[in-house]
C-alpha cells in the first residue's frame, strides 16, 4: 500500500489560544498560595508573570505546574480561543484528502478536553498524540514523535507556534520528508533547514 502524507499540528497557541485560560488559572493558584501563606517567592513571582503575560515562564516549579495546567485545560477550557483562520485552512486541507494528526505535549491526562475542542470545531483528525508522562522536555518528546511519523508517512507538514521547537526538531531530526510552518494566528511562515 502506498504511504500517505500527513498534516501534523500542535494544539495550544497553534489551533487554540490558551492565554485567557492560563491567566484565570494563574490567578486562582496565586490566591490559593497567598492564603496558604506561601513563602516561596519564586513561584509567586512566576505566577505574576503568567497573570501579566498569559505565559508560563521557563523553570516554573514542577510541583505547581500540573495544578496550573489542569485548572487552565479543565476548569477554564471554555476560555480557549479558536484560531479560526488556521482551523478553517486545516478543515479545507482535510476535505481535499489530507490526513490530520494532532501532536501536543499537553499530556494524555487532557485527552478528553483536547478531543472535545477539536470535535466542537469540526476538525476531522485521524489521531491525537499526547505524551503518557512528562519525563522528557516537550520539544524532545515532540522530535521523537515526529521522527516516528516520518518513518510511517512519505511526507509530513508540521505546524507549530514555538519557533524554538521547530528549530530543535530540524536540528535533531535527519529527515528530508518533513516540512515546517510557524503558525502565528493566520500567518504561516515556512521554516527551512
Ligand atoms: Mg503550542
Amino acid at each position: 500500500m502506498e504511504k500517505l502524507s500527513a498534516l501534523v499540528s500542535d494544539f495550544d497557541d497553534t489551533l487554540f489560544f490558551n492565554r485567557p485560560a492560563l491567566i484565570s488559572a494563574a490567578k486562582d493558584l496565586y490566591e490559593k498560595l497567598l492564603k496558604g501563606k506561601e513563602e516561596d517567592y519564586k513561584i509567586l513571582n512566576d505566577l505574576e508573570i503568567t497573570i501579566g503575560e498569559g505565559k508560563v515562564p521557563k523553570g516554573f516549579d514542577k510541583k505547581w505546574k500540573n495544578e496550573l495546567y489542569t485548572s487552565a485545560y479543565v476548569k477554564y477550557r471554555d476560555k480557549l480561543l479558536p484560531n479560526l483562520p488556521f482551523i478553517n485552512y486545516l478543515k479545507e486541507s482535510v476535505k481535499q484528502g489530507n490526513e490530520l494528526i494532532i501532536l501536543s505535549a499537553r499530556g494524555e491526562e487532557f485527552r478528553e478536553q483536547t478531543e472535545e475542542m477539536l470535535n466542537k470545531y469540526g476538525l476531522n483528525y485521524s489521531s491525537v498524540i499526547l505524551p503518557a508522562n512528562h519525563e522528557l522536555k516537550d520539544e524532545e518528546w515532540k522530535m521523537l514523535e515526529v521522527k516516528k511519523l516520518s518513518e510511517t508517512y512519505n511526507h509530513i507538514v508540521l505546524f507549530e507556534d514555538k519557533e524554538e521547537n521547530i528549530h530543535h526538531i530540524i536540528n535533531n531530526l535527519k529527515s528530508e520528508n518533513v516540512e515546517f510552518y510557524l503558525v502565528d494566528h493566520s500567518i504561516l511562515t515556512y521554516i527551512t533547514h
